[in-house]
């Protein structure tokens, strides 16, 4: 569980080739992040592997099946948005177990559930409160439980960590990199951070212009960057 394989993607909006042609395999278990500057695509890929965008051409086979044509949550994957998209009115609790009560799951199940995902994100204490009397790395770890109790076979971040100051990211880069360990579920992560993608992944995929410029583990890019654009984005010293 927890592969996703890329065969030649394309995505064209209107007359935009945003994503031209992407393949591209991610193993079970792998922490994979997406870099490339603003507007190269990574958000569109992410949410193409989401299904929340249909594919122009290609194919996307997901846990060893065609996933291309099916809906977002037949996919078994998990969206973790930006902490702002909780739900104001409802305590964590709630917030937590919302996916859970839409999908009809019955109610001693879910509330397992959350007390699971709240021991393993150090919510315990906060379940009964609402998102406004948490901190932002509180609110991003509930917004990451929310994901977690659907036991998904991967996660898919878009720049979670986006909105919170520079201390606080640091933090929650950890608390993720951490959970990974945790769970040894697969992650792809979105950034425009070349810190965040050096320190998380397991695997960087360097975009530029909605193609792959290069793949490989942090210390790959940074001594073999393949070319210009690798080096100077990375920051090695080509
Ligand atoms: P990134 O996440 O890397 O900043 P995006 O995937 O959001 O980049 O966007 C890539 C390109 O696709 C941008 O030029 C953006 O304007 C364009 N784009 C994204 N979504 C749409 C859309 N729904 N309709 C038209 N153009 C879009
Ligand atoms: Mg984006």
């Amino acid at each position: 569980m927890g592969s996703i394989t890329l065969q030649k993607v394309s995505k064209v909006f209107g007359e935009a080739k945003v994503i031209p042609s992407i393949d591209l395999d991610i193993q079970d278990g792998e922490f994979v992040v997406f870099v490339g500057p603003s507007g190269c695509g990574k958000s569109t890929l992410l949410r193409l592997i989401a299904g929340l965008e249909d594919v122009s051409g290609g194919k996307i086979v997901i846990d060893g099946r065609d996933a291309t044509e099916k809906a977002p949550s037949e996919r078994g994957l998990a969206m973790v948005f930006q902490s702002y998209a909780l739900y104001p009115h409802m305590s964590v609790r709630n917030n937590i177990a919302f996916p859970l009560k839409m999908a009809n799951m019955d109610k001693a199940e879910i509330d397992r559930k959350v007390t699971d995902a709240a021991r393993v994100l150090n919510l315990t204490d906060y379940l009964e409160r609402k998102p406004r009397q948490l901190s932002g790395g509180q609110r991003q770890r509930v917004a990451i439980g929310r994901a977690i109790v659907r036991q998904p076979s991967a996660f898919l971040f878009d720049e979670p960590l986006s909105n919170l100051d520079a201390a606080l990211r640091v933090n929650m880069r950890l608390e993720i990199s951490e959970l990974h360990q945790q769970l040894k579920t697969t992650m792809v992560y979105v950034t425009h951070d070349q810190v965040e993608a050096m320190t998380m992944a397991d695997k960087i995929v360097v975009l530029n212009r909605g193609n792959i410029e290069q793949v490989g583990s942090p210390l790959e890019l940074y001594s073999r960057p393949r070319n210009l654009f690798v080096a100077g984005f990375i920051g090695s010293p080509k």
